[in-house]
């Protein structure tokens, strides 16, 4: 192949990874930081409270809000969003350079809203959407984990409903049946060239 032709994804290659709430993204992104260290997966900045066992810096850091608007201000951030109208998300864009720039593929995990703003801004990234097995096992999830009030849970339902028709946004869907099959076909589509197909 002719060394001008501008092969999509080989040289900036970033997989975003998105779906409805409840689907086990942060499930699969903490398997992956686990059982994956030479993945180059970009921690977010949010302005939601620590949790109990999580720690700053991974896989987020932590911080208030007129801190997290002087990096919006600065354009620090590859795209950002407000989540279950609740807390500010949002992916520095550092930690993404920093990795294209050591030559590796990198990760990042990001609402819907993120997702369409990483569309714009980065159109070859290669966009994967975590799909749940079916409605009623999402709504499964979401009450099983109990995180939730119930007007919380309603709330983040109706956000899962248009999620879910988003789907075919993105470049590929894989389906959360089995969480170990879902890392490693992230693993396989970050170690390959994400968009081999795309025209
Ligand atoms: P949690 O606070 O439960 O860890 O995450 C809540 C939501 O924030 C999840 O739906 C997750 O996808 C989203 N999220 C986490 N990091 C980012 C980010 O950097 N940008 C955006 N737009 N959403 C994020």
């Amino acid at each position: 192949s002719g060394a001008s032709d501008e092969a999509p994804g080989s040289s900036r290659r970033v997989l975003v990874l998105s779906g409805p709430t409840a689907v086990g993204k942060t499930t699969v992104m903490r398997r992956l930081r686990a059982e994956h260290p030479e993945l180059a997966i970009a921690p977010s900045v949010t302005t939601r409270s620590i949790r109990a066992g999580e720690v700053d810096g991974s896989p987020y850091f932590f911080v208030d809000d007129s801190t997290f608007d002087e990096k919006i201000r600065r354009g620090e951030f590859l795209e950002w969003a407000v989540v279950h109208q609740k807390a500010k998300y949002g992916t520095p864009r550092a930690a993404v350079e920093e990795a294209l720039d050591a030559g590796k593929p990198v990760l990042i995990e990001v609402d819907l809203q993120g997702a369409r703003q990483v569309r714009e801004s980065m159109p070859e990234a290669f966009f994967v959407f975590l799909a749940p097995p079916s409605w009623d096992e999402l709504v499964r999830r979401l009450v099983g984990r109990g995180t939730e009030t119930e007007e919380e849970r309603e709330r983040r339902l109706a956000t899962a409903r248009e999620e879910l028709a988003a789907e075919s946004e993105f470049d590929t869907t894989l389906v959360n049946t089995d969480i170990g099959t879902v890392c490693q076909d992230l693993v396989a589509l970050m170690g390959s060239s994400p968009s081999p197909a795309r025209r």
